[in-house]
């Protein structure tokens, strides 16, 4: 059986990665979500070991200690990673795997796994950004600011992505998503097996 395709979700705070995701995943077989690790407080409705695996920072950093994680980063004062066991078993397993993180982990998972793919989703315009961040009501002004600061400079990298979909309507950005997930499935490397 020929291995998993790796997804790299990854866009600016506030571009709806999460609600594009929340579409795709649920429509797509054989398609397993990554659920990352983080020392950030959970958020009202967030369930450890849904949303997030919230650890204390030294849990976290015994962690990077143990050599778990496919990569980790800061990102505005908290650290967050991705488990890299559960990763590889699905990935062996033939199923996709979707990662959704900020692009220092993102450059990170490219570099250690050239043939993963990077999706880049992006919201219609910077302002769009800044009015979504602060409709959360979650973030204080200096959490927004620094989001925003960090977007612009993930804008600057965009020769390091294989996609980007843009997030103007979510049911259309989600289509975007699925056909690039759907055209890697039909690569011949995953189907060489149907000419034998
Ligand atoms: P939030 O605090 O809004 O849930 O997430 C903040 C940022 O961290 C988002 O851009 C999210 O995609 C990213 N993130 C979530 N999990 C991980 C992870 O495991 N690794 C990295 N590098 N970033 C992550």
């Amino acid at each position: 059986m020929s291995k998993g395709n790796l997804f790299i979700v990854t866009g600016p705070s506030g571009a709806g990665k999460g609600t594009v995701l929340g579409r795709v995943m649920p429509s797509m077989e054989d398609l397993h979500y990554s659920v990352s690790a983080t020392t950030r407080a959970p958020r009202e409705g967030e369930e450890d070991g849904v949303n997030y695996y919230f650890l204390r920072k030294e849990q976290f950093l015994e962690m990077i200690g143990q050599g778990a994680f496919l990569e980790h980063a800061e990102y505005v004062g908290n650290y967050y990673g991705t488990p890299a066991g559960p990763v590889d078993e699905c990935l062996n397993k033939g199923m996709d795997v979707v990662l959704e993180i900020e692009v220092q982990g993102a450059l990170i998972v490219k570099q250690k796994r050239p043939e993963a793919k990077l999706v880049f989703i992006i919201p219609p315009s910077f302002s769009d950004l800044e009015l979504r961040l602060r409709s959360r009501g979650t973030e204080t002004e200096e959490t927004i600011a620094k989001r925003l600061e960090k977007a612009r400079e993930e804008y600057q990298m965009a020769d390091q992505y294989d996609y980007i979909v843009l997030n103007d309507k979510v049911e259309k950005a989600a289509d975007e998503l699925r056909a690039i997930i759907l055209a890697s499935r039909c690569a011949v490397g995953r189907r060489i097996n149907l000419l034998r």
